[in-house]
Parts: C-alpha cells; structure tokens; sequence
C-alpha cells in the first residue's frame, strides 16, 4: 500500500491540486467586512518543511521491522513530514512556513493489533515516546509530534489496519480495526444494507480509531448519535498488555470502562478494533430550508422540536452571521431574491435552520417531517433547494478554508456546548472575546456561530472566525484570540463538545474537571502506560 496516502501536508486539498477560487462577490464581501487586502499566502512544498535527521537508534529501528517489516519502518523527510502534526488552523499556518513543526522521528505502519501490542513493548523497553495516528485530522495539536521526556518519538499511523473484522447482523454490530476510513466503513457497510451514519466534516479522511479516541461528533447526531453512543466494544494494545471491554449491549458491572478507553486521545492504548453499533441504511431522505427571525428564536425553535422529540435526522441552525456567510461564500441559490423574499415576511436577522430527515420508506419520511413541521412555529419555508445547497457543499468548508488561507485570511473554527439556559450567554462570550481579540485598525473578524448537535439538555456551539491576517504574527494572533474564547468558555460550557483536548486545550481542562479529576485522569496513566511513552503532552494538563 502507499504509505503516502494519509499524509498531511499544505492543507485539505492534495499537494498539487488548487484549493480552488474564492468567487468574485466573496472576495469583495470579505474586504468590505473584514478590511482584508488580498495578498498570496501558498502552501510551501513539501520539501521545504525543515526535517532534522531522525533520533531513533538504528538497533531500535532494526528491532521495529522485525516486528512490520522494514519497508513499514518509514524514515524519509517526506513521510515523516506527512506526519508532523494535524489541521488546525496553526497547522496549515505552520506547513506554509510561520513557526517550527516537530516532526516524528519514524513513521511506524503496523499491519495487525499483535504487530500494535509488540511495537509498544520495543517502544517501552527503549524510551521512544508513540503518537498513534489515525487519519491525522485533528485540529486540537492531538498528532503533534512531541516526545516529553523521551529521546524520541514515532508516529504510530493505523492505515494498515483497515479491515472489516466481522458483523453480527442479528445484534446490528461490526467490528472493524480503527485505521478503517469514515468512507471506507460506509462502503464495506452499505453491501449489507446498513450504515454507521457518522458524518464529521473530517468524513473524507478521518478514522474509526480516531471517531472514537475523540468522542467525534457527526453532522447527523441527531438522527445517529455521537460516535461513543456506537461504540459497543473496544479492543486496545496498552503497555500493560491487552485490553477488551463489551460484552453487553447494558451492564451494571462498575463503571463504564469503555469510556475511560473513548475519548483517551492516544494516552492509555492503541485502539486497535472498535465494536460499532449499526443501522439499517436509508432509503429515503429529504432536506429542507427554513428561516427563523433571530437566533433567539432559532435556538427556541431548535430546543422545542428536540424536547419533543421531533428534530430531522439532520438539525442545523446557523446565527445571522453564519446565514449571512453561507448566502455569500456558497451562495448556490439566488442570495438577492431570497434576501427579497424574506424582507417581503418581516425577517429582518435570518437565521437559517436545515432539517434533513432520512427513513427506510417513503411513509415513515413523511410521517417523520410532519411530525416535525407541527412543532415548528414561526419559520418561513425555503424549501428543498436550500436543504440540498447544503447537503451538496456540507463537506465543503476545509477546501474552501485551503482558498481563503491562500488568500491571506485567519480562518479557524472552535465549538462548545452548554445547557440551554445558558447557551445565548455562552454564545454572547465567546464572539465578544473573538472579536474584541481580533479587531485592530480597519481589521476586524466575522465571528459566525451554528448549532448543530442538540440534547434534550443543551446544544454545542461551533464557532468560524474569519479576519484579515497579521502577517507579522499570525501565530500569536491566533493564540491570543483562542485564549480569549477559551477564558470565555470557562464556567459557562465546556472547552470542546467533539474536537478534543489534544496539546491546546489541556491547559483549560482543570477549570471544567477539576485538579481532583486530572488527578484521575493521571492515575488511569500511570497504571496503563506507567513509563508514558503513549502520546506525551496531550489532554493530561
Ligand atoms: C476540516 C475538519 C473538520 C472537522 N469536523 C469535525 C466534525 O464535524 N466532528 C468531529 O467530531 N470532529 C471534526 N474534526 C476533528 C477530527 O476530524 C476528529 O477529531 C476525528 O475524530 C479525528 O479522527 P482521525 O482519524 O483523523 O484522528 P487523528 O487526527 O489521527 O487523531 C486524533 C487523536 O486520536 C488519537 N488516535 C487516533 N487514532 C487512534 C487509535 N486508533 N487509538 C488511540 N488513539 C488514536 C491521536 O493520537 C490523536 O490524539 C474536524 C477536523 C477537520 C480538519
């Protein structure tokens, strides 16, 4: 197989091709809200990124092939390059020349979960610190390539584990090995009729390993459910031997432990398999457009039809902001006539809301949107065109990200989440913190905000930050205006609802857990990884 395929280098868009144009009307929309003055930023080539010469020993490099074969054992610039770090917004910053990556020493590609457990026990006996990499789209610095105390690190990268292991139709599970692509599991699953239904924008490249070493959530959790509440059974390579945990589909045998495996970020084992709960895939779907006047009556609306228990599979509310962006930047139906014809209702601050319902027939879809269209007061229809214009873009915005940041934009997105008393609060923070960090002279961001993961409790917030680049230091910028939503969170919501803690966000996990809780999370450590060689300096402040 190629090595090469996982690799991440200038942005989403593959080394070579383009990122795409930004639209005449987006273009000009950004300089007159933003201030931006266009300037060309590309991505450096590959062989630019500086790569030292690899630190691991030749006899543990030896004792590595044994185990994968040498030909797994990758130590070239270019495939160790392809590793250094994930996608957020200071990664791409990175890869086109601003700060210093840390690049891993080797890139280990083991072929089975035997080949995991022994390339853990080489890397305990030497010191060589593991960063276990899935499809490396995390934007939370969880594939840095740091090595803590040790004198080197390897990436630990899960393609070869790629395999549908079994399914139990009758119980509607799977097995899969966790290097398995989100494309990938659809395809093995949709020969028999079923779906996982599991669709982060990441979809196109990230992992099943890595869905749940994250707690991802997908665009339809509505319908599907965040990616732990499919998770049935783990199966993980730990430096104290092997770990299996899921006999039951329910259990009062002591805690969860399968949840102290989800959401471990690479710090107590190797996923190597992940037992998935699956669904008859659908036959039929439908998506719609509706506008509602205001967030605040966005967010009622959304809470109402998710307390009654009758939301689309798909729920997706975007403030003015957001709805604004979306009309220029994807403007694939007629902005001006739909701005026209919303004035013509007395909507003066649309909000956009997308329902999608999916149903095995054509029956249960109706009797599931009528449901649905009962509870929903106060909406103006936009119909199907506006449901399918985001369903066709909804894995759009990391290629359109690639075309901005080529253009000289700060682009990042973060997300939240809250209890619904407190969400509008949380909300009003976070885009006072951003933009009051971000706006200098004539530069100022557009801070836009969805939700699209509810509970019958609260709801998560996502946040896309858009403002010119300080080319003196666009790092720092970036930091500082994080570090002012992340200050803004604290006590109000929670540091991250589905991107993970990985190294940016570990300083503020003791303002949401607790000193008392990180002391757990440590004790977990010391007794899985004692020598802790398993992915140093993430989630564990
Ligand atoms: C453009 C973009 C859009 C995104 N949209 C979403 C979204 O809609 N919803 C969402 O939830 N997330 C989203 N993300 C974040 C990211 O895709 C998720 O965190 C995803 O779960 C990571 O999967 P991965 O396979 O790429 O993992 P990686 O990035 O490779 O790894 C993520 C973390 O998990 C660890 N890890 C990976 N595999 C294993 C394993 N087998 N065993 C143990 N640890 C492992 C890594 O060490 C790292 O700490 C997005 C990211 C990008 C770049």
């Amino acid at each position: 197989m190629d090595h090469t395929d996982r690799t991440v280098r200038g942005g989403w868009t593959a080394e070579g091709a383009a990122a795409g144009d930004l639209p005449p009307t987006a273009a000009r929309w950004l300089a007159a809200r933003t201030g931006l003055v266009p300037a060309a930023t590309p991505v450096a080539p590959a062989s630019a990124t500086p790569v030292p010469d690899s630190a691991l020993p030749a006899s543990v490099r030896a004792a590595l092939g044994t185990i994968v074969g040498v030909e797994h054992v990758l130590v070239e610039a270019g495939d160790r390059a392809g590793r250094a770090g994930g996608l957020s917004y200071l990664d791409l910053l990175r890869r086109r020349g601003a700060g210093a990556t840390a690049v891993p020493d080797a890139v280990v590609v083991p072929g089975d979960p035997a080949e995991v457990a022994k390339v853990l026990e080489v890397c305990v006996r030497h010191g060589v610190a593991v960063v276990p990499f899935g499809g490396g789209t995390s934007v939370v610095g969880g594939v840095n390539a740091l090595k803590g105390e040790h004198g080197c690190v390897v990436a630990l990268d899960l393609a070869r584990l790629d395999r549908l292991v079994r399914v139990d139709e009758v119980s509607r599970l799977a097995v899969f090995q966790a290097g398995v692509t989100a494309p990938e599991a659809e395809r093995l699953l949709a020969r028999r009729g079923l779906t996982l239904g599991h669709f982060p924008q990441s979809y196109e490249r990230a992992t099943l390993g890595g869905f749940a070493a994250t707690r991802s959530s997908g665009q339809a959790s509505a319908g599907y459910g965040r990616f732990e509440d499919m998770v049935e059974g783990v199966r993980v390579a730990t430096p104290r031997g092997e770990w299996r945990l899921g006999v039951a589909p329910a259990s009062a045998a002591g805690p969860d432990l399968r949840q102290v495996v989800v959401g471990s970020e690479g710090l107590f084992g190797v996923i190597t398999e992940v037992t998935l709960r699956v669904r008859p895939k659908p036959r039929v779907s439908r998506y719609e457009g509706f506008v509602l006047d205001g967030w605040e009556a966005g967010a009622e609306a959304v809470r109402t039809l998710t307390q009654e228990g009758v939301r689309g599979t798909v729920t997706r509310l975007s403030d003015p902001t957001e709805t604004e962006v979306g009309f220029t930047l994807n403007g694939s139906w007629k902005t001006s006539a739909v701005r026209s014809y919303l004035r013509a209702r007395g909507v003066r601050r649309p909000c956009l809301l997308v329902l999608g319902w999916e149903a095995r027939s054509s029956a249960a879809l109706k009797a599931k949107r009528a449901a649905t269209l009962k509870v929903l007061r106060g909406a103006v229809r936009l119909g199907a065109p506006a449901g399918e214009a985001w369903r066709r873009g909804r894995f759009n915005g990391p290629r359109q990200r690639d075309a901005l940041m080529d253009v000289g934009v700060l682009v990042e997105t973060l997300e939240t989440a809250a209890h619904w008393s407190k969400l509008g609060e949380l909300r009003t923070a976070v885009s006072t913190a951003l933009t009051s960090s971000l706006t200098s002279g004539d530069r100022k961001p557009v801070v836009a905000c969805h939700v699209s993961h509810t509970y019958e409790t609260g709801a998560s917030l996502y946040f896309t930050v858009i403002a010119p680049r300080d080319p003196e230091d666009p790092v720092g910028q970036w930091q500082r205006a994080k570090h002012a939503a992340s200050t803004a969170i604290a006590g109000l919501g929670t540091i991250t609802h589905h991107h993970a803690v990985g190294a940016d966000h570990a300083a503020y996990l003791p303002a949401e857990i607790g000193d008392l809780g990180a002391d757990v999370l440590r004790a977990v450590k010391r007794e899985l990884d004692p020598t802790g060689v398993l992915n140093p300096g993430k989630l564990i402040p």
